[in-house]
């Protein structure tokens, strides 16, 4: 647009010359060419102040195009943000072993055992079931901060897919509440009939701060009502997105690995990766298959 400006400022003034002299030419005289220079000068003088209101009005246009630019950059600016942090967010890393301990020795599926602290490592991943126990004194007091969060990202995704709200019902539970629940659920059904659903006080994984009971509104919480649903069907196939895993299983093979009735609502975190590896494109595999572990009260750790 200024180009065109331009070449119109210049251009008409010369073309009013040009056509002036050759008018002129015919009837000879030097103050005919003076006024024909001045017209010219008078015209280029006009036209020039034309451009440049033209040229401020066109400037004052292109000044959202200008914001939207900037616009622009700025979303080019943010979105490698968004996707570095969706990156991060994606990267739900398995917790760090503490260090020491002792080792106990090797499962038959070739990972180490370790006891640090009271509480049994098994290639690095706490393991909690009824060969496996924590001492009394283990208190995390609250889910760990690394659950938590993947939790709370699991749930806020649940809630676009499935649109339904969905939370932690049952996360950590101390030695002393573990006890009182399980001694209701023997003085109710029996300690053979507990034992299937149950853990003694001692063996809960619940204990360990890392797992969890999920409840869905409107839905059946903590019982077999809570199968076969959309959220424990979603539950089921998007969990290890967010490192956590379907700790019981269906299946009489897998209740005998976890010691466990299947339970949709049991979740644990042990990071994507190993949940990526048990999650087996939909067909899980249980802690104990995979680590080559016992989940048995008859039963001792290894190397104990
Ligand atoms: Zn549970």
């Amino acid at each position: 647009m200024e180009l065109i400006l331009n070449i119109l400022c210049a251009l008409i003034p010369l073309i009013y010359l040009v056509i002036f002299v050759a008018k002129e030419n015919r009837r000879k005289g030097k103050k005919h060419y003076i006024y024909g220079l001045v017209v010219a000068a008078v015209l280029f003088l006009i036209l020039f102040v034309i451009r440049l209101i033209a040229l401020t009005f066109i400037s004052n246009e292109s000044t959202p195009d200008n914001t939207t630019t900037t616009t622009t950059s700025t979303t080019t600016t943010v979105e490698p943000t968004k996707e570095s942090t969706t990156t991060k967010k994606s990267n739900y890393e398995r917790l760090t072993t503490p260090a020491g301990g002792e080792t106990l020795g090797t499962t038959p599926k070739g990972y180490e055992v370790k006891k640090i602290d009271g509480l049994y490592y098994v290639d690095g991943y706490l393991i909690a079931n009824k060969t496996y126990s924590l001492p009394k004194s283990y208190n995390p007091g609250k889910l760990k901060a690394e659950v938590e969060t993947a939790a709370n990202k699991m749930f806020a995704d649940a809630q676009k897919e499935v649109n339904n709200n969905m939370w932690a019902q049952s996360g950590f539970r101390s030695y002393s509440t573990q006890e009182s629940i399980y001694n209701r659920y023997v003085s109710r059904d029996g300690q053979k009939e507990a034992d299937t659903y149950s853990a003694r006080p001692g063996y809960s994984e619940h204990q360990s701060g890392l797992a969890f009971d999920v409840c869905a509104t409107g839905k059946s919480c903590i019982d077999n009502g809570f199968d076969n649903t959309k959220e424990a069907k979603w539950l089921s196939e998007n969990a290890y997105k967010y490192g956590f895993i379907l700790r019981y299983p269906k299946g009489s093979d897998k209740v005998a690995q976890t010691g466990y009735m299947y339970e949709s609502w049991h979740f644990r975190y042990v990071g994507e990766d190993l949940a990526e590896k048990l999650y087996n494109n939909g067909d899980w595999i249980t802690m104990e298959e995979y680590f080559g572990l016992t989940s048995s009260y008859d039963e001792k750790p290894i190397g104990e």
